[in-house]
């Protein structure tokens, strides 16, 4: 089968820094707990519990409530980012800090600190229960709100001075729309558009992928905001036919019947290895031929390549 690896996919550079902290503190023999999810994807988060480094998660909990969990040892924070407040309660309980937050996050957070100085409300557009959202929006939970969609900016005062922004991972397209709104409805809106260099240059790659291909894979974990924006992309730009996958288990050699050529792309925290390995096995494969038909075993201890 004719196959496109989508270039640029896969691994960013705030994820490949998380990775490489948490995997180096890893030899300094305390008990080390990564704060939530260290990027979305469940492989990664496994491949480090064989290292020793625990996951705290818990569906619902904030950051800060996770950290009631931890008594002892390291605290890593992932590169979503977390409020001061984290910060503050974990030195209090005598935690050490490892922060892996990711510098464009961090950009985001320094901007949105300056904008408050100077008077302006902040309109943070991301997804509700995002670690990353989270962090931005507890900088002031009175001065910053919410926008999830139109009728979010419906809600606040028309007369405020705003400054309207964005979670690093959202759509390119989305963040465009509601800005587009925020002007037409408020009295005094700027913009200041913060989805980062990584994430936008992987959505516009696959806003603009060859129209010949007839079916696409966005490889990722179902949890990862810039996965599932990649897929949301691939289907409202072209006819393909789209799926989202977290590994070559879920790949189903009946999706293939008939197609000729697929792109595959991946998720800026989706393992290299896992791409990979839908890559070559698409490109082996051929419907007639039931020999290419078996799917290759994960192999466990080659998911943090590349980290
Ligand atoms: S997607 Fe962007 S903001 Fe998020 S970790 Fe990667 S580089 Fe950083």
């Amino acid at each position: 089968m004719k196959v496109l690896g989508v270039i640029p996919r896969g691994y960013c550079k705030g994820v490949i820094r998380a990775i490489n902290i948490a995997k180096k503190s890893a030899t300094h023999h305390k008990p080390i707990s990564i704060l939530g999810m260290i990027v979305h994807n469940q492989y990664i988060v496994n491949a480090l519990e064989e290292l020793g480094i625990h996951t705290i998660d818990g569906h619902g909990k904030t950051r800060l409530e996770l950290l009631d969990e931890i008594q002892e040892g390291q605290v890593i924070i992932t590169a979503h980012g977390a409020s001061q407040e984290v910060f503050d309660k974990a030195k209090e309980k005598g935690l050490e800090v490892i922060d892996a937050s990711c510098l464009d996050v961090i950009k985001t957070h320094d901007l949105i600190k300056d904008k408050l100085k100077t008077g302006y409300e902040i309109l943070y557009i991301g997804k509700k229960g995002h670690p990353e959202a989270e962090g931005a929006i507890s900088i002031d939970k009175n001065k910053i709100h919410l926008i999830c969609q139109k009728e979010d900016i419906d809600q606040v005062d028309k007369n405020k001075k705003y400054i309207i922004t964005n979670q690093t991972t959202m759509s390119l397209y989305d963040v465009y729309d509601l800005c587009e709104y925020a002007k037409q409805v408020l009295n005094h809106v700027e913009i200041e558009k913060e989805t980062c260099t990584a994430t936008q240059i992987r959505q516009e790659a696959i806003k603009n992928i060859d129209p010949a291909v007839d079916i696409v894979f966005i490889v990722g974990d179902p949890h990862s905001n810039n996965t599932q924006k990649l897929a949301a992309i691939a289907k409202s730009s072209h006819d393909f036919e789209v799926h989202m996958i977290e590994s070559i288990e879920e790949l189903n050699t009946e999706w293939l019947k008939g197609k000729t050529y697929a792109a595959v792309s991946s998720g800026a925290s989706t393992p290299t290895y896992l791409t990979n390995q839908i890559i070559h096995y698409l490109q082996q494969f051929d419907e007639n031929d039931q020999s290419t038909y078996p799917k290759p075993h994960i192999e466990k201890d080659k998911i943090l390549n590349n980290g």
